[in-house]
């Protein structure tokens, strides 16, 4: 027997009140972006439930999706049965067959929203109970904690069977709390953020800041890589790519060594902060954990902090380093974080950052440049593209093929 549907049970919703209808769509949406790569499969949703249609489409990689998925509290596989009493013994013989294992207790819970169906819900409990006992005569009927409760869910077009429910991601539906643009560097610390954003229902868009020649295309890729490892949460996201060049290079002439990283970072928040006001974006998301490095003391987080009034969130400013590793590793973007490429950042990086920045230093600096018309060239040469998820069959064969 092959699993037919999907039962999707929504996450944090009920607490939701009026805005109920709004969070499912979401949802529906988001779970149809990831599941893209399947064209087959389908997505309904009700008040209740979300219904994902397997229309043929294996299971399995269609489970390992829904996981994923912010917003998703639980979901079951189910069966599909004619509504017909033989049918259906046969359906629940075959099915506890295939679980069967020694010293087992089961439960069979039937639920009837077909009415006009012959029999009512306690009868099939019955009958469908006894069917179970005549090809299993040593399984045992156990009523408050069975190790198999098999659900069988008499609705208008057919019989739908279940037994296991599956945990879902929890979260909010991504989108569901507003746009934020995540700053997203190569490094391991900014993809977590991003998770850690996206699974509170924030919908992110990447900015990305890259300075070619002195960044290759590979570290760009890399960016872009892992902006994909981040659709599996909730769906599409725009990476927006910004040219720093021009911008790392008046710096690095008229300003002191020291206080390079610090007006560098004032430059990308300004940046990010003009895209996100023209991209309808809330708030702005970053990676820094405090004392890490340099520019992550709160000296310098006020330094750089201070040329916008935007809320900034910093999903893992008190998270040790280890802590965020261990969720890069559980996320699976830390094998691409750690792929040696240039960052626009590093390259430029002075031996001694100050830690300490003056404010009134840095404006004194910046009074040599052109700020605004630099900021400008930035914003108006950004290039956006969509990133959409990839099945996981996609990246099986790209893994073969560097094997290759
Ligand atoms: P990460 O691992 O996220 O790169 P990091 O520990 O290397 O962080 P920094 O390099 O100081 O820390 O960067 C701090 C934050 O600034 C990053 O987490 C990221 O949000 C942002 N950032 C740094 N470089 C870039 C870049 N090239 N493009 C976009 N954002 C960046
Ligand atoms: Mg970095």
């Amino acid at each position: 027997m092959d699993y037919v549907e999907i039962m999707v049970r929504h996450g944090e919703l009920s607490t939701k009140g009026k805005n109920r209808m709004r969070f499912i769509n979401q949802l529906r949406r988001n779970i149809e972006h990831v599941l893209a790569p399947y064209p087959e499969v389908k997505v309904r949703s009700d008040r209740d439930r979300t219904h994902v249609y397997l229309n043929g489409t294996d299971y399995q990689p269609i489970a390992e999706a829904l996981r994923h998925i912010f917003g998703i509290q639980a979901f079951s596989p189910s069966y599909k049965v004619e509504k017909d009493l033989e049918a259906l013994k046969e359906a629940v013989q075959t099915i506890m067959t295939g679980l069967y294992r020694e010293g087992m207790t089961f439960k069979i819970t039937t639920k009837r929203s077909d009415h006009t169906f012959d029999w009512d819900s306690q009868e099939l409990n019955q009958l469908l109970g006894g069917a179970v006992f005549e090809a299993l005569p040593e399984i045992k009927v156990q009523m408050k904690v069975p190790d198999v409760n098999l659900k069988v869910e008499i609705r208008d077009d057919a019989a739908y069977l279940s037994h296991e429910e599956i945990k879902g991601a929890g979260g909010l539906p991504v989108g569901t709390s507003g746009r934020g643009m995540l700053m997203l560097s190569g490094g391991i610390d900014s993809p977590v953020a991003g998770y850690l954003a996206l699974k509170r229902g924030v919908e992110i868009e990447a900015v990305h800041f890259a300075s070619p020649p002195y960044t290759s295309p590979g570290s760009l890729q890399k960016a872009q890589d892992l902006a994909r490892k981040l659709t599996k949460f909730g769906g599409n996201i725009q990476f927006i790519e910004v040219p720093f060049t021009e911008i790392q290079e008046e710096i690095k002439e008229k300003a002191p060594e020291s206080y390079l990283m610090t007006l560098t970072r004032r430059f990308m928040l300004r940046i990010t902060d003009r895209i996100r006001e023209e991209r309808k974006g809330l708030v702005i998301v970053n990676g820094e954990s405090l004392g890490q490095v340099a520019s992550q003391t709160l000296e310098s987080m006020q330094a750089i902090n201070a040329v916008t009034t935007t809320p900034i969130v910093r999903p893992v400013v008190t998270m040790d380093k280890l802590e965020i590793i261990e969720l890069a590793q559980a996320i699976d973007t830390f094998e691409l974080s750690i792929q040696p490429f240039e960052d626009c950042c590093t390259i430029f990086a002075p031996d001694r950052p100050k830690t300490n920045p003056k404010i009134k230093n840095v404006e004194q600096y910046e009074a040599r440049l052109d700020v605004e018309g630099l900021i400008e060239r930035a914003v108006a040469g950004i290039k956006v593209t969509e990133i959409t998820p990839k099945a996981e069959l996609d990246e099986v064969d790209e893994l073969i093929e560097g094997l290759l």
